[in-house]
C-alpha cells in the first residue's frame, strides 16, 4: 500500500496492518518516506491511537530497524529501567550504576530531551569527553567488563526511534500512548535485557496528565515486554512538581552525583530507592522491593554506586574528576534569583511551567555547548512556608548572558501559594505487572 494511503487510513481511524506499519517504518529509515509524511502519520496516530496489535507491530519494526544486542553470553539477569519522562528526572544516572554495583548487569539505552522534559543523554554528556555513541560491540563489551553502559540510540541500534523521537519533539507528537510505548520498548528490547522496570509518570510535568492514562500506558508497555519474554514491571509515579532540586542538564548531573554521594533530597532519593529496589528484586539479589530499597540505601552510603559510576565514566571516555568536584560543572553559570512575590505556603510547583521555561532558555543557545548550563535550582518544595522576597529558586544561565524578566516571571508563576500548608501525595501510586 502507498504511504499516502497508510496515512489516510490512520487519519480516518482504521487499524493498520503489520505490513502497512513495516512499510512506513522501513521506508522512513531508508529515506523513501519523507519527514513530512512521517510527521503526518505521527499526528494521525496521536489523534486516532493504535490497538495493542498495531503498537506491537510498531515496536517490532522499530527494533528491527537496527541491530539487536545478544547479551546471553554474559552471566546473570540483565535488568534495564526507563522513565516515561518528567521534569528533573535524573534517576537513571543514580540507579543504573547503583544497581550495577550489586553485580547486576544494566544495559541502558536512553534518549535526549523530549517536549518539556530533559533527556538522560544530554545530562550525561555534560561530563567532559564522555561519549554516548557506543557501537554494539563496544556496548556489549562494556556490559561484560563493568556491568553497566548508558548509550543513545544510533544509526546501528534503533535508528527508527532515533529519527522518530527527534521528529516527535519538533512536531508536537509526543503525547501518545502507542508512540511512547513503542519508543521506550523498542530501546528496551534492542539492548537485550531480561527484565525491565518502567517508571510511568502522571501529573502536570508528565506526558500522561492523569492516573488513568498512565495506567493505560503502563498496561500497554507491560504487555509488550511480557509478549517479548521479558519480566516487566511498571511503577506508576506522581510528577506534579519537579523531582529533586535541579532542572536542566548540568544542574541535574550535579544533583545526581550528590545523590550518589549521599546528599540527595528526600523525594528524589525515595524514587531512586524504589526503582533500584525493584531492579534488585528482578536481578535476583533480594526477595522483596522493601529489602531492595534497603540494599540501595546501603549502596549509596558505602560509596559503591559512585565507584561504579566512575567506572562507567572512564569506560565511556569521560573525565571522572567531576565525581569529586561536581560543582565545577556549574562554575561558568550566573544565577538569577526568583523571589517570592508574597508570603504564604507553597501549595504546588508546576513542573510543566518549570520544564518549559528551561527548554525555552536552552533554545536561545541553539546547539552551543553552553545550553547545557541552562536550568533552574529550586530552593523550596511543596509545603514550605515562605516570606515575600525570599528566594524560591535560581535560574542558571551561561556566564555573560542575561535572563529575561519574562522568563523569571514565568518561573515565579510556577510556584502556587496558599494560606495553609499542603503536603505532597505519596510518590508511588500503583505497581502494575502481568
Ligand atoms: N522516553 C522515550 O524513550 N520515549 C518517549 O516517547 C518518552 C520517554
Amino acid at each position: 500500500m502507498s504511504i499516502r494511503k497508510i496515512i489516510a487510513d490512520k487519519r480516518d481511524g482504521h487499524e493498520l496492518s503489520s505490513d502497512d506499519i513495516a512499510r512506513a517504518i522501513q521506508g522512513y529509515v531508508k529515506g523513501e518516506v519523507s519527514e513530512g509524511q512521517m510527521g503526518a502519520l505521527l499526528m494521525a496516530i496521536v489523534l486516532r491511537g493504535m490497538s495493542i496489535r498495531e503498537t506491537l507491530a510498531l515496536t517490532t519494526e522499530m527494533v528491527e530497524s537496527g541491530q539487536r544486542l545478544d547479551l546471553t553470553e554474559i552471566p546473570g539477569t540483565k535488568v534495564d529501567k526507563h522513565s516515561t519522562g518528567g521534569v528533573g528526572d535524573k534517576t537513571t544516572l543514580v540507579v543504573a550504576p547503583l544497581v550495577a554495583s550489586f553485580g547486576i548487569p544494566v544495559p541502558k539505552m536512553s534518549g535526549r530531551a523530549l517536549g518539556h522534559t530533559g533527556g538522560t543523554i544530554d545530562k550525561l554528556e555534560c561530563i567532559r569527553g564522555l561519549t554516548t555513541q557506543l557501537p554494539p560491540d563496544r556496548f556489549r563489551a562494556q556490559i561484560r567488563d563493568i556491568g553497566v553502559a548508558i548509550a543513545a540510540q544510533s544509526d546501528a541500534m534503533v535508528p527508527a526511534d532515533k529519527r522518530i523521537y527527534a521528529l516527535r519533539d519538533s512536531t508536537a507528537t509526543v503525547e501518545s500512548i502507542p508512540l511512547i510505548a513503542s519508543s521506550i520498548m523498542s530501546k528496551k528490547l534492542a539492548v537485550g535485557a531480561d527484565a525491565i522496570v518502567l517508571d510511568v509518570k502522571f501529573g502536570r510535568g508528565a506526558f500522561m496528565r492523569d492516573l488513568a492514562s498512565a495506567r493505560d500506558l503502563a498496561h500497554v508497555m507491560v504487555e509488550v515486554g511480557s509478549l517479548a519474554g521479558k519480566k516487566t514491571i511498571a511503577l506508576v509515579t506522581r510528577m506534579d512538581e519537579p523531582l529533586g532540586e535541579a532542572v536542566g542538564d548540568g544542574a541535574e548531573l550535579v544533583e545526581a552525583i550528590e545523590t550518589l554521594r549521599g546528599n540527595g533530597r528526600s523525594d528524589f532519593v525515595e524514587l531512586c530507592e524504589i526503582v533500584a529496589g525493584h531492579m534488585l528484586v528482578l536481578g535476583g539479589k533480594t526477595e522483596s522491593p522493601e529489602k531492595g530499597r534497603e540494599l540501595a540505601r546501603h549502596g549509596i552510603q558505602n560509596g559503591a554506586g559512585t565507584a561504579k559510576f566512575r567506572e562507567l565514566i572512564l569506560a565511556q571516555g569521560g573525565d571522572d574528576s567531576v565525581l569529586s568536584d561536581p560543582q565545577k560543572i556549574l562554575q561558568n553559570v550566573i544565577r538569577t534569583c526568583v523571589e517570592s512575590p508574597s508570603s504564604g505556603y507553597i501549595t504546588n510547583i508546576d513542573a510543566r511551567l518549570i520544564g518549559t521555561a528551561v527548554r525555552d532558555l536552552k533554545a536561545a543557545y541553539g546547539e552551543c555547548e553552553s545550553r547545557r548550563l541552562c536550568g533552574v535550582w529550586l530552593h523550596v518544595r511543596m509545603g514550605a512556608g515562605v516570606s515575600k522576597g525570599e528566594s524560591l529558586a535560581h535560574v542558571l544561565s551561561p556566564q555573560g548572558t542575561t535572563v529575561s524578566a519574562s522568563l523569571v516571571q514565568a518561573i515565579q508563576k510556577a510556584f502556587q501559594m496558599g494560606e495553609q500548608p499542603q503536603h505532597s501525595s505519596p510518590l508511588l501510586a500503583e505497581t502494575i505487572e502481568h
